[in-house]
């Protein structure tokens, strides 16, 4: 049943320029002290630093936090003293680390906890061993954490949950409307949401298990091979 969902959901955001929800039952359980951290194992295995985690951990912060019309607040975290492997995922955090995934081709997987509030980003370390290239990476694991806090993608190709082609040579320099859009959708600040709720064109998509996964393949390199494929998946990280 879980594929024909997702098939479901796949059509209908081809026919849509709006954001899309995964899961509608899934968000953070709290976005305004929600914390973004470190896995317990990072990516220094992969010749990645805590420090260069961190960089593309505050630039995805500063990007999601940049929609005044939302009371979601993202928080850097440190390290968290969940890995990537644990079974459950610490309430209300997204942790971000690297693994290994089953291709080459697939450069990150986002994985939510419902019942946590709570979502893991595990970035291929296949992809990012000795070529590792830092707007590649922060640009990834923006687009990672929008799953992790609840958005699935966007046919917008200004958006960076676009699942069309994107380089990530010049990150983006601002969050686009579709990106606000689906944020204040998913986190109104409820001073200002009133009318905005009715006029959403968002699709929510229908997923039944506790876990979500949203694997991604070939965001970073679209432009660079010239084809426009995107593989999801309902897999295991392990
Ligand atoms: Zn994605």
């Amino acid at each position: 049943m879980k594929k024909i969902y997702l098939g479901l959901a796949l059509l209908t955001s081809l026919e849509t320029s709006a954001f899309v929800l995964l899961n509608p039952k899934y968000e953070l359980q709290d976005p305004d002290t929600a914390k973004v951290k470190i896995s317990r194992e990072g990516c220094e295995a992969n010749g990645i630093s805590n420090s260069k985690i961190e960089a593309g951990i505050q630039w995805a912060i500063e990007f999601w936090n940049d929609v005044p019309e939302s009371r979601l607040k993202l928080k850097y975290g440190g390290v968290s003293s969940a890995s990537l492997t644990d079974s459950r995922i610490p309430q209300n955090e997204i942790i971000v680390g690297c693994g290994s995934l089953p291709s080459i081709n697939i450069l990150g997987a986002t994985q939510h906890d419902r019942d946590n509030g709570s979502a893991r980003v595990k970035m291929n370390e296949a992809v990012y061993t000795g070529s590792y290239n830092e707007n590649n990476f922060i640009g990834t694991m923006t687009h990672e954490i929008g799953h992790g806090i609840g958005l699935y993608h966007s046919n917008d190709p200004a958006s960076i949950m676009t699942y069309r082609e994107h380089g990530w040579v010049d990150l983006p320099s601002y969050i686009s409307q579709d990106d606000m859009d689906g944020v204040i959708y998913l986190y109104p600040n409820e001073k200002s949401a009133e009318g905005f709720m009715g006029s959403c064109s968002s699709f929510a998509g229908d997923e039944t298990a506790d876990f979500s996964f949203i694997i991604e393949a070939l965001l970073s390199f679209l432009s660079v091979i010239g084809v426009s494929f995107i593989l999801r998946k309902l897999l295991p990280f392990n």
